[in-house]
């Protein structure tokens, strides 16, 4: 099996695996308990709210422990609903996560316009047209940082500098550049990461909220209010485990994924040179290359690399039987037939050079077998 999915989620460090038993059965008791054991919980929580304060540079009582970048996403925008001031307009970027969009197109319904900012050729946000947008009726941007189905790197930077100059809350989905990147969090009001993309559990991420926001759960009153319900510990405590871990080995990691993404997309290119690397020149995370393939069209591919052990992605939803193509890249100008012949390979720091060279044959020649079959 050769695992090339790494942007849909990463496998999850040994050292994290091998402390289950003891991050389970040691650390049970309920964080929001008053007794000894509780609070012991709680302490190594708050170890990790500080770890993650730190990292980004931000204040530790923002930083909310969540289910993950879903539910962050859901929270930040849904909290527009409740907020009382006259503005309804949400600028936002064409190409964001499907737990962006799909939230966004509900508050569409319930009131808000949308008003999307338009890709420049490199598949960048054009910072013009977002300063031209921009209004006394903007209650939200919200620009995702590494494109999950390209990898390509927005300035966040400069579109938070914007923001801040038109005191406009600035919300980034930054779930695939967190520790990948550097990220100057300066400018942004709210932040969504999910720990499965770090090689930690899946079910836990953080939310950082740099303004108040209505939260989605109420309950018991955790997190200060802003999500209620029991932590989930283990998950929060493997957070803190991979973060420690990325921080000690990020540039060993990020030069490794770059490698292995570099030679993959050099390798194949020598074999297949028809093949489009998606925003080949542009800024991208170093885990993503998103490829469009000569004529096959990349749902066939996937299922037969499937079929032989080769894991990867496509951004076609394929929910209704016949597959729609991605909406990034349609936004990016691709036409629909274009999009459904692209697939998304990725890797984590458990990829090898080795898997590559394999994984390159094997793409190649399943590429060549139904090429030859139109
Ligand atoms: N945002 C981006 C950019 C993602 O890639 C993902 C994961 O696929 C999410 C949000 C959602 O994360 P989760 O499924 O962990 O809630």
């Amino acid at each position: 099996e050769i695992y090339l999915d790494g942007a849909a989620t990463t496998r999850v460090f040994n050292e994290i695996v091998e402390s289950l038993p003891t991050l389970t059965k040691r650390y049970y008791a309920n964080p929001n308990s008053i007794h000894f054991a509780g609070q012991e919980v709680k302490n190594k929580i708050e170890k990790v709210r500080f770890l993650i304060a730190e990292t980004l540079n931000l204040n530790y009582e923002d930083i909310i422990f969540t289910s993950g970048a879903t539910e962050s996403n859901n929270t930040v925008l849904k909290s527009l609903l409740f907020s009382n001031n006259e503005k309804d307009e949400i600028i936002v970027s064409p190409i964001e996560h499907k737990s962006v969009l799909v939230p966004i197109k509900f508050l569409a319904k319930n009131g808000y316009k949308i008003r999307f900012l338009n890709l420049n050729k490199n598949g960048l946000i054009d910072i013009d047209d977002l300063k031209s947008k921009i209004s006394k009726k903007t209650a939200l941007v919200a620009v995702i940082h590494g494109n999950n189905e390209t990898g390509v790197i927005q300035d966040i930077e400069s579109i938070g500098k914007i923001c801040k100059e038109k005191e406009i809350p600035f919300f980034s989905d930054i779930v695939q550049t967190f520790l990948k990147e550097d990220i100057n969090a300066e400018y942004i009001d709210f932040l969504s990461v999910s720990g499965h993309k770090i090689n930690a559990l899946k079910g836990i991420g953080f939310l950082y909220k740099g303004k108040d926001i209505t939260p989605l759960l109420h309950g018991g009153g955790q997190e200060e209010g802003f999500r209620s319900g029991t932590q989930n510990t283990t998950g929060i405590l493997s957070l803190g485990m991979a973060i420690e871990k990325w921080i000690e080995n990020k540039e060993k990691y990020r030069n490794m994924l770059k490698k292995l993404r570099d030679n993959f997309e050099e390798k194949l290119k020598e074999k297949i040179p028809d093949i489009e690397i998606v925003s080949e020149n542009t800024k991208r995370v170093s885990h993503i290359s998103n490829i469009i393939f000569p004529k096959v069209d990349a749902q066939s591919m996937l299922l037969a690399l499937s079929s032989k052990g080769v894991y990867v992605s496509s951004g076609s939803a394929c929910s209704s039987g016949t597959p729609t193509p991605s909406h990034v890249l349609l936004a990016y100008g691709y036409s629909e037939e274009e999009a459904l012949r692209s697939l998304r390979f990725s890797f984590d720091i458990f990829s090898t050079e080795e898997e590559v060279d394999i994984a390159v044959n094997i793409i190649y020649d399943t590429f060549k077998n139904l090429y030859e079959l139109l």
